[in-house]
């Protein structure tokens, strides 16, 4: 077997499909990287930026697609970028929450190609009720966590540093080497190498398990 090891295109994802449950996600092989997010935190913005692609985030953004997990595909066979649904969409009966809540749950909990899970957080308002969920089941479950605080130009330098330093320190006692955090603007296009390199170490170390043992017969 040849293991071609091309470069990840992030302007090469294509929507491949939505899901409302575990058994409608695409086979649970190969690698993928998840984004979450409270709603509004600026998550369909930045995998826009991330993709160069503005079509990909609307796509997630279809009436019907919100509460949805939706797989795009990469250019290298079964790698994935997910975007799980915004957290905490307003007006949503409390059933309907649950409902989410339960389907997020099963495929964090069950998703064997899950590598690392990208949470997005406004700057300006960041680790909410949603995010400590996050980052809680990445320590306890030991899912490498990437946080991206995004919206940065709506602070100074000064201040978003500051807020970066402070959650490192407090994330870093929390989960260790697990945890890696960022500054991101999707306006100013702003971070883009640095999610891109977090991203295409999580995938490509996942093809590295996959490929190194004896070739299966
Ligand atoms: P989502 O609900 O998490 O997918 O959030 P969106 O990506 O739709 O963004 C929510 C709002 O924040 C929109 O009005 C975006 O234009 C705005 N937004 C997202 N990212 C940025 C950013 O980096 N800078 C600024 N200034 N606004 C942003």
């Amino acid at each position: 077997m040849s293991i071609k090891r091309s470069p990840i295109s992030y302007n090469s994802a294509r929507f491949n499909k939505s899901a409302a449950k575990l058994s409608q996600c695409p086979d649970d092989i190969g690698a993928e990287v998840a984004f979450a997010g409270r709603s509004n935190a600026g998550k369909s913005s930045a995998i826009n930026t991330l993709t160069n692609n503005k079509k990909l985030a609307r796509t997630s953004k279809t009436p019907g697609r919100t509460q949805l997990i939706n797989f795009f595909d990469l250019n290298i066979e079964h790698t994935r970028i997910v975007d799980l649904p915004g957290y905490g969409f307003a007006k949503v009966p409390l059933e309907m929450k649950l409902h989410w809540q339960k389907h997020l749950d099963n495929y964090l909990q069950k998703r064997e190609c899950l590598r690392g899970v990208v949470l997005v957080m406004d700057i300006r308002h960041p680790m909410k009720e949603f995010d400590q969920m996050m980052t809680q089941w990445c320590k306890s479950t030991g899912m490498p966590l990437h946080v991206l605080l995004t919206k940065a130009d709506k602070l100074k330098k000064g201040p978003a540093q500051s807020t970066l330093l402070k959650l490192k320190k407090e994330l870093t006692a929390e989960l260790g080497d697990n945890v890696s955090l960022q500054i991101f603007s999707a306006l100013k296009r702003q971070g883009i190498d640095q999610l891109s390199m977090r991203i295409d170490s999580w995938l490509l170390e996942g093809m590295e398990d996959e490929f190194d043992g004896q070739p299966e017969e």
